[in-house]
């Protein structure tokens, strides 16, 4: 199978399970398994922060992170499309009791300053939330945010008082696109959620960077949140074996998305509407989207044509560039 509806949809490698079966374990709600303790310290110094956490999943890490920078009734500023907004079930306000202000995206995926602006709260006055936090995510639909609107939304945040949390469930996808260190990717943020489970390819598993002091409050909630788990080291050794092996090898991921948009828009009945890193956006003629579909995955391809909007394309490890030539030989064959 050729499944390109998610980077979420690897399956560890045989390398990567021997490392989780050979993982020194010990109890991590006591804070004792070695290869959490290895991983959290490997994911902090990589991202220049002090102290990391481990997540079963990102939506976790990223309501942990929430939780950790926000008290009741408090509030974040947040992107309408943003994946801390809108697909994590809106935890913040269920279970956290934190207000989303959402801000409309531009068309780079940025957060317009003048937006943010209009949305803080007066301090002091109890009609409103308190505006606490800036919350930004890279890549955001797979574009790297520019990093001179990263500096200048970040430094307008601080000089408002607010904290700054980065949802870089794909930051390393934006620091091999940008030829950046990781470091220099998560320096404008307070706190960075960063998955394995995409890209990287393990499994399950993100690591929440900050400081010691947010991240001890983050284990906090970890714990309420139901997030502490016992011999979660067989878990860490899949993110540290992907923290090891797969990061630089993204940059294969990025160019088969090239690949595969330049392929798609040779194609009549297929409009490609962008590519940035692993992923490619692209409409299909509306009355075959359904066939389409079918026909592919009858082929052995997993895509989902999206009748009248944008179908996702996703680039990750157990995609080569082969399976991307024959992608658009049979989107080509099918749409004929
Ligand atoms: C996948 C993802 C997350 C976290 O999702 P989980 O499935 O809970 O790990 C957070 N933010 C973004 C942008 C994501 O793509």
């Amino acid at each position: 199978m050729i499944d390109l509806r998610s980077d979420t949809v690897t399956r560890p490698s045989p390398a990567m399970l021997q490392a989780m079966v050979s993982a020194p374990l010990g109890d991590d709600v006591m804070g004792d398994d070695p290869t959490v303790i290895q991983l959290q310290q490997a994911v902090a110094e990589r991202a220049g922060k002090v102290a990391g956490l481990f997540f079963p999943s990102g939506t976790q890490s990223n309501l942990a992170g929430l939780m950790a920078h926000c008290e009741r009734g408090d509030e974040y500023l947040v992107g309408q499309q943003a994946h801390t907004y809108k697909y994590e079930g809106g935890g913040a306000a269920v279970l956290a009791s934190i207000q989303p202000q959402p801000i409309e995206h531009a068309e780079d995926g940025s957060l317009p300053l003048e937006k943010l602006a209009a949305a803080l709260k007066p301090e002091g006055d109890p009609h409103f939330a308190r505006t606490r936090l800036l919350a930004l995510e890279n890549t955001f639909h797979g574009k790297l945010i520019p990093a001179d609107y990263v500096r200048a939304a970040t430094d307008w945040a601080r000089g408002h008082g607010l904290a700054t949390h980065l949802d870089g469930a794909r930051v390393f996808n934006a620091a091999v696109a940008s030829g950046k260190p990781l470091a220099e990717m998560c320096q404008p943020f307070d706190s960075v959620s960063i998955c394995f489970s995409k890209g990287l390819g393990a499994p399950v598993g993100s690591v929440l960077v900050g400081s010691a002091e947010l991240i001890a409050r983050a284990r906090r909630w970890r714990k309420v949140l139901g997030g502490g788990l016992r011999q979660s080291g067989v878990l860490a050794a899949a993110c540290l074996y992907a923290l090891e092996h797969n990061v630089e090898r993204l940059a294969q991921d990025h160019a088969n998305a090239r690949l595969l948009a330049d392929g798609l828009r040779g194609i009549t009945g297929v409009r490609v509407l962008s590519q940035d890193t692993n992923m490619v956006f692209a409409e299909f003629e509306p009355a075959r989207c359904d066939a389409l579909t079918a026909a592919l995955a009858a082929d052995g391809i997993l895509m989902r044509a999206v009748y009248g909007g944008p179908t996702r394309l996703v680039t990750h490890l157990d995609v080569s560039s082969a399976d991307v030539r024959r992608v658009i030989e049979a989107v080509a064959r099918h749409l004929r």
